[in-house]
């Protein structure tokens, strides 16, 4: 699953290349860097593998989110749809950039309910933002119907999802913009980072101006530059840039490995009457990072999770967890904000302390998921697959 499993020679070899010349910067010090410019060499390398026009490095998969959303002109006022499974960098950025974040509930495919998505567009709408959790993605053209319908912005978070498609293309590439994370623990890793991908020239140069305190990055200097935005510093490093480089060029052997090593969890698991699986809009562009299923009821999901935790097994129930699912949100649901938010956002947000979302519920409290390995030897996936299936079945033993 995180790319951080495979550090070895390729990223010592680009981060001693930075530390060689000492200019650990993206911008600027042209004669002493010697040629060596990792970031904007990782924008192309992100460019190309991706088959987007544009990408723009961030310091990370929040600030890329962040930097998309002002990039895309959406701010005070503005409502931004987004599920209620996702990480908390979904409302984060989405507050950061002023504007009010509105939940909707999710679907069997663990990403947003298209249904519910258009159950939500106000007059204030102005974003839908999908996001691709657990390495796999939400039904686009479900999603970017209801967006041309409505003329709104689909901004894509597939910060899990990096190497996944949907009929060919990259998620992240299909909406207005999409974002990828490259913190410790996602699918490539440049220890910190993120990027903004968008086919888009406009919304690349407010990314890119945005991300640097406003510079146009045209003056024969960084002096010499003007300042047409406001901006703020998003930068990524050199030295992260250049580990991410290390890490793109592995991308295809680290999704060939995830694909290998989950189908083998997959089709034990498949034999397991009462086991279903997560529903993948499609399948064959699923990243493979995770397997996520499903199990009757809450109950058996719950003894499911502990017996597999038992066996050893990484199991992810995240009905309880505090990161990823709303019921856990409470700093969000009441405002715990270390400074005052801005009036309409506080009063907006304090719907969600008493709101219920008995459908995602339905969905989450019956879901695990369990991380696939990029170093288990065959032996070692086979041995799991058998203990899943073990844990698994305990759970309805318990039951009986
Ligand atoms: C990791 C993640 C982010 C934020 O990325 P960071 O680089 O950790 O800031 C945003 N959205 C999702 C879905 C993520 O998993």
């Amino acid at each position: 699953m995180p790319g951080f499993e495979f550090f070895g020679a390729e990223e010592r070899k680009e981060v001693n290349d930075v530390l060689e010349t000492g200019i650990l910067m993206r911008y600027g010090f042209d004669g002493p860097r010697k040629g060596i410019w990792k970031a904007k060499e990782l924008e192309t390398a992100i460019q190309d593998r991706f088959g987007v026009k544009y990408a723009q490095l961030t310091s990370s998969g929040t600030t890329a989110l962040t930097t998309a959303l002002v990039a895309l002109g959406i701010g005070a006022g503005d409502e931004v749809i987004m599920p209620t499974f996702t990480f908390v960098a979904s409302f984060e950025s989405v507050i950061a950039a002023g504007a009010i974040p509105v939940l909707v509930d999710i679907d069997e495919s663990l990403t947003m309910n298209p249904k519910a998505v258009e159950a939500a567009i106000t007059r204030k709408t102005k974003c839908v933002m999908p996001v691709h959790m657990c390495g796999s993605m939400a039904d686009l053209d479900a999603l970017k119907a209801i967006c041309d319908n409505h003329k709104l912005i689909l901004l894509e978070d597939a910060c899990q999802a990096i190497g996944a498609t949907y009929k060919g293309k990259a998620l992240g590439s299909i909406g207005h913009a999409g974002t990828f994370s490259f913190d410790f623990v996602k699918i490539i890793t440049c220890g910190e980072g993120g990027v903004v991908l968008t086919n888009d020239k406009d919304i690349y140069t407010k990314c890119d101006a945005y991300t640097d305190h406003g510079h146009d990055h045209l003056g024969v200097d960084r002096g010499a530059d003007l300042h047409p935005y406001l901006g703020y510093n998003y930068r990524i490093s050199e030295l992260h840039a250049a580990v991410g480089l290390g890490q793109i060029r592995k991308l295809d052997t680290f999704l060939d490995i995830q694909r290998k090593n989950k189908k083998v969890l997959k089709d034990a698991l498949a034999k397991v009457e009462g086991v279903t699986f997560r529903v993948l809009p499609d399948a064959d562009g699923d990243s493979a990072s995770f397997l996520s299923f499903f199990l009757p009821d809450a109950e058996a999901a719950q003894a499911a999770a502990d017996a597999m935790k038992a066996a050893g097994l990484p199991a992810f129930y995240w009905f309880n967890n505090n990161w990823h699912y709303i019921r856990k949100w409470d700093h969000f649901k009441n405002s715990h904000s270390l400074s005052a938010l801005a009036p309409e956002i506080r009063e907006r947000i304090s719907e969600y302390a008493t709101k219920q979302f008995p459908a995602s519920d339905a969905i989450m409290s019956r879901c695990i998921s369990t991380p696939i390995g990029l170093l288990w030897t065959e032996e070692e996936t086979a041995e799991k697959a058998t203990k899943l299936v073990e844990a698994v079945k305990s759970a309805f033993a318990v039951k009986a």
